[in-house]
C-alpha cells in the first residue's frame, strides 16, 4: 500500500485495500498520460463548450453590490451549466478518460442525486453503462432525481447499510469497484477518496478559476481581492481557488455547512468541528465522535452533508492559505431568498452558503475591492424543501 503518493502536507494518500490498488494505479497512469494529451484536451474542451455550455458567465451583481454597500460583487454562474451545476465538469472529464481507458461501465455514488444525474448524463452521451449507488433514505427524499437517472438509462441501487445516506453510498461504490475493475470506472463526485481522485477531480474543476481569471482581467483589468465558494467534499471550491493559490493577495474563503450550528451535533462543518482521521481512502479532517467513529452529520443542504473534506482543503487550512467559515441553515435559507429577490437568480441551497457569508462580509470591504462568489448550482431542486422550511407545503 502506498501512502506517500498524492499528499497535501500530511493529508491525502491512498488508504485502500490491496484489492483496489491495481485499479487506482491503472487510473493514475492513464490520467498522467491523458492530462497532457492534446487530443484528449481538445475533446474535453469541445464537450465543455458545446455540450455543457462553457465558459460559464461571470456576472456583475450590481443590485447586490449596491445593497450591501461594500465590495464589487461578481457571480461565477456554474448554475448555468448543463444539468445545473459544476458537477458536469468533473463527470465529463472522468467519463472521457474512462472511455479512453477502454472502460464500458461507470459507477458513481450520489447524495441528493446531482452527481448521479450528471454521471448518468455523461454515460448516455458517451454510450456507457451506468450504475448509481444512493442511500435508501436519499432515494426517498430525492425521488425526482431517481427518476431522472433511470430516464437517462442508469440503474439506481438503494444502499441500506449504515445511515443509508451519502457516506454509505461511497462505501458501497468502492466495494463494487473492488469486485469489478476490468470494465468499470468509479466516477467519484468530489475532491476526495484515494489518490489520484483529489488531484484529478481538482484539475477538471479548475476550469472554474481559469475562466474567472480571464473574465475578471477582461472586465476589471486585475485580479479579485476575495473569492468565496461553498464546501462539501470541496470540488467547486477547489476549482474556484486553484488558479489563485499562488496569487497571495487573493483571499480564499470556503463556506462550510454548519447546519443548526457548530456548537450542536447537527452540523457538517468539517474544518470547524472535525479532527484528523482516515476514511474513504484518504487522510483528512472528519467529523468524529469521541471514539473516533465517523459522526452522523446534518445540513439542510444534501450536497454539503458529508462528514469529510478533500485533503487539499485540509492542507490549505493548515497552511493558512484559505480560511473556512461555518454558515448555518438559517443563514443559507435567508441568502437563498435574498439572491432570488435581489438578482433574479435562484441559487442551489449549497451555493447559498457562500452567498450568506458574502452578505456578512461584503460591507467590510471598500467599494474598489472585488469579490467573486461561485454559484455552484441552480436552486430549482431545493424549492420544495425551502418552502417546507418556511412552513409551506407544496407539491413537488
Ligand atoms: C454536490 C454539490 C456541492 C458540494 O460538492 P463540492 O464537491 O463541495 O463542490 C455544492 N453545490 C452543488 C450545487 C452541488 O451539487
Amino acid at each position: 500500500m502506498s501512502k506517500s503518493r498524492g499528499r497535501f502536507g500530511v493529508h491525502g494518500g491512498q488508504y485502500i485495500p490491496e484489492t483496489l490498488m491495481n485499479a487506482v494505479i491503472e487510473l493514475e497512469e492513464a490520467y498522467n498520460h491523458y492530462k497532457d494529451d492534446p487530443e484528449f484536451n481538445r475533446e474535453l474542451t469541445a464537450l465543455f463548450n458545446d455540450y455543457a455550455g462553457r465558459p460559464s458567465r461571470l456576472y456583475y451583481a450590481e443590485k447586490m453590490t449596491k445593497d450591501l454597500g461594500g465590495a464589487k460583487i461578481y457571480l461565477k454562474r456554474e448554475d448555468l451549466n448543463h444539468t445545473g451545476s459544476h458537477k458536469i465538469n468533473n463527470v465529463l472529464g472522468q467519463a472521457l478518460l474512462a472511455k479512453k481507458m477502454g472502460k464500458t461501465r461507470l459507477i458513481a455514488e450520489t447524495g441528493a442525486g446531482q452527481h448521479g444525474v450528471a454521471t448518468a448524463t455523461a454515460a448516455a452521451l458517451l454510450g456507457m453503462e451506468c450504475v448509481v449507488f444512493m442511500g435508501e433514505e436519499d432515494t426517498k427524499r430525492q425521488a425526482l432525481n431517481v427518476y431522472r437517472m433511470r430516464l437517462l438509462g442508469a440503474e439506481v441501487i438503494p444502499v441500506k447499510t449504515g445511515t443509508a445516506t451519502l457516506k454509505d453510498a461511497v462505501s458501497e461504490a468502492m466495494r463494487e469497484w473492488t469486485s469489478r475493475i476490468d470494465d468499470t470506472h468509479y466516477c467519484l463526485g468530489s475532491v476526495m477518496g484515494p489518490h489520484p481522485f483529489p488531484t484529478m477531480v481538482r484539475d477538471f474543476q479548475s476550469v472554474i478559476s481559469k475562466e474567472i481569471k480571464q473574465q475578471i482581467m477582461e472586465k476589471e483589468g486585475r485580479l479579485p481581492d476575495v473569492v468565496l465558494a461553498c464546501v462539501g467534499g470541496g470540488s467547486n471550491s477547489i476549482g474556484t481557488f486553484y488558479h489563485f493559490i499562488e496569487d497571495k493577495n487573493v483571499e480564499l474563503i470556503g463556506c462550510e455547512a454548519a447546519g443548526r450550528g457548530i456548537d450542536t451535533f447537527e452540523t457538517a462543518a468539517t474544518i470547524n468541528t472535525g479532527r484528523l482521521g482516515i476514511f474513504h481512502g484518504m487522510k483528512s479532517y472528519f467529523c468524529q465522535d469521541k471514539y473516533g467513529q465517523i459522526a452522523p452529520v446534518y445540513s439542510i443542504s444534501a450536497g454539503l452533508d458529508y462528514p469529510g473534506i478533500g485533503p487539499e482543503h485540509a492542507w490549505l487550512h493548515d497552511t493558512g492559505r484559505a480560511s473556512y467559515v461555518p454558515v448555518t441553515d438559517d443563514e443559507a435559507v435567508n441568502a437563498f431568498e435574498y439572491l432570488s429577490r435581489t438578482e433574479g437568480i435562484i441559487p442551489a441551497i449549497e451555493s447559498a452558503h457562500a452567498v450568506a457569508h458574502a452578505m456578512k462580509i461584503a460591507g467590510n470591504y471598500d467599494k474598489d475591492k472585488i469579490m467573486v462568489i461561485t454559484i455552484s448550482g441552480r436552486g430549482d431542486k431545493d424549492c420544495a424543501a425551502i418552502a417546507r422550511y418556511r412552513g409551506e407545503d407544496i407539491n413537488e
